[in-house]
């Protein structure tokens, strides 16, 4: 209680959201002592945007000089060999090529030349056909803007490392929690009302992705953005087409701003992705893939690699970006909206975050850090913060002695359990055992890169299961495959 008789918050600041942005602003107050909580209503952190991308970390020429995007963008590839070293997640600079087949597309690579320069991005150049031809063998172009600084990363595994840190420095998870309503209280702070009761913080954090804009009007009606919720679909491509690329290829971009093309970008995991296709769509969260863009997406990827033609496709997804104008209304750039609610200060929105907010991430939390929280906080350091959080075991990416002895320390890492992906049963157990507590088959997989190869989980998912029933004495009617409403089986059987 206060002074004044009124109960104080139980947290300093609530986070709703559990995307690369909420996971990262808490991994970046974590270094203080505050009372923090992440929020989130999926059975797991990065279920939204922060799963279905291109994993690209962006070198910034393709956004508006003066804009947030610009700023954060250039910002945060900055950051990223660092904070991934600290984190335990691999980044690889794998560069890029914006590919031109005429003239009049030459003439849009000048523009992205110069903006890129005007916004900081180091490492740009121009190459020519034969250029082309020696840096990505088979790819047709006539020009290319080359980028040396862009960069890769598996964006799931780097969202699970930064909430994983901040869990590590004391920030709460809260998971399968939706914050259905906010309310501003008497003591200046907010009541937070999950489907799993309510919390009290004296700062809220929306970082709630495709539906910030609904989470902002929870405070405040009038909030005055909409999010246009504009799908992508990808396919993933067999391993064994990995020798055809090692560099992201990406066309020259559409005007309109709806995306920046459909691209080829090859993935931490050594599969390539062919994607992202651009609709506007109703549902928020309508994560469907479409017979007719699969389709186009081959094309597409044709005209740019004529070697992809009848490439093997494993698996299809899609992610949604969320747009913060619509087609129609004739605009084709939105920045970041990032500010303090007007009509209730203490609740900080983070509403548009489309890309390149991935590689953004880092540098939006350190600005929130240091353009609200301390104004509303003294910040005194956490003497406990650790900024390491160790990379899990990837058993696949050790030298065969390594292996050899590693299987002689623990015997769970002589048996595979995924074949494609040559995962161990070590690594599952590893993986079940995660810090956040997640026990579905997707976690395991976000974890592992199980269940993520040709057979996609035919060969390993019912061993999996096994070994969930095994080890955790989890009955098969209580295996989900994420939230608490996917149920596998039925009737106590696989
Ligand atoms: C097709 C596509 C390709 C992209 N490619 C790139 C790229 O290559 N490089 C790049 O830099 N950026 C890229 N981006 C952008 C990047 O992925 C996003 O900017 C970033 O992931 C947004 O993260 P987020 O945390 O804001 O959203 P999310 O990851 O969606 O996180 C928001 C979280 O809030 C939760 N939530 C929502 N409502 C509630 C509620 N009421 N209660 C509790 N929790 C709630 C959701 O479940 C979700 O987990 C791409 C985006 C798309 C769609």
């Amino acid at each position: 209680m206060s002074k004044t008789g009124i109960r104080e918050p139980e947290y300093d600041i609530l986070i709703i959201g559990a995307g690369v942005i909420g996971s990262a602003i808490a991994r970046e107050l974590s270094r203080f002592e505050l009372k923090l909580a992440l929020l989130e209503k999926e059975g797991d952190v990065a279920e939204g945007i922060s799963k279905a991308n291109s994993g690209v970390m962006h070198a910034g020429f393709n956004v508006k000089p003066d804009s947030l995007k610009a700023r954060f963008n250039i910002a945060g590839l900055q950051m990223f060999p660092q904070l991934c070293s600290e984190l335990g997640v691999e980044f690889k600079r794998c560069s890029k090529l914006v590919v031109a087949k005429d003239d009049q597309e030459h003439t849009y690579l000048q523009k992205l030349l110069e903006q890129g320069r005007r916004n900081g991005s180091t490492g740009l150049s121009f190459i020519n056909g034969p250029q082309i031809k020696r840096l990505a063998p088979g790819i047709r172009g006539r020009t290319a803007l080359y980028s040396r600084s862009t960069g890769i990363i598996n964006p799931y595994q780097f969202t699970i490392a930064l909430a994983e840190n901040a869990h590590q420095n004391g920030t709460r998870v809260f998971l399968n929690h939706t914050v259905q309503a906010v309310r501003a209280t008497r003591n200046s702070a907010f009541t937070v009302i999950t489907d799993q009761g309510q919390f009290s913080a004296q700062v809220v954090i929306n970082a709630a992705g495709t539906h910030s804009d609904e989470v902002a009007r929870m405070v405040d009606p009038d909030f005055p953005f909409i999010i246009y919720p504009c799908r992508g679909e990808y396919h993933i491509l067999d391993k064994q087409h990995s020798e055809l690329l090692d560099l992201a290829v990406y066309p020259v971009p559409p005007r309109d701003g709806s995306g920046l093309g459909v691209h080829l970008t090859p993935t931490i995991n050594g599969n390539i992705l062919i994607g992202p296709s651009t609709e506007f769509i109703e549902g928020r969260e309508d994560i469907a893939t479409t017979g007719d863009t699969m389709q186009l997406l081959l094309k597409e990827a044709v005209e740019l690699l004529p070697a992809l033609r009848g490439a093997q496709v494993i698996r299809s997804y899609s992610g949604i970006r969320p747009k913060l104008f619509h087609p129609s209304s004739g605009r084709s750039f939105a920045d970041f909206h990032i500010g303090e609610s007007a009509s209730a200060p203490g609740f900080i929105n983070l509403v548009g975050i489309e890309s390149p907010g991935l590689t953004s991430a880092p540098a939006i939390a350190t600005y929130i850090k240091d353009n609200f929280i301390s104004t509303h906080f003294n910040l005194r350091s956490n003497r406990k913060f650790t900024a390491h959080r160790p990379a899990p075991l990837r058993r696949e990416f050790l030298s065969p002695p390594q292996r050899r002895k590693l299987a002689r320390q623990d015997h769970n890492f002589a048996e595979i359990i995924c074949r494609c992906e040559g995962v161990s049963r070590g690594e599952v157990l590893m993986a079940i055992e995660n810090p956040l507590g997640v026990r579905t088959l997707n976690g395991i997989k976000k974890r592992t890169h199980s269940m993520m190869g040709r057979c996609q989980g035919g060969f390993c998912l019912t061993r999996i299961a096994e070994i969930l029933q095994e080890e955790y004495g989890i009955t098969p009617d209580e295996i989900r495959q994420n939230g608490p409403n996917s149920t596998l089986c039925s009737a106590g059987r696989l």
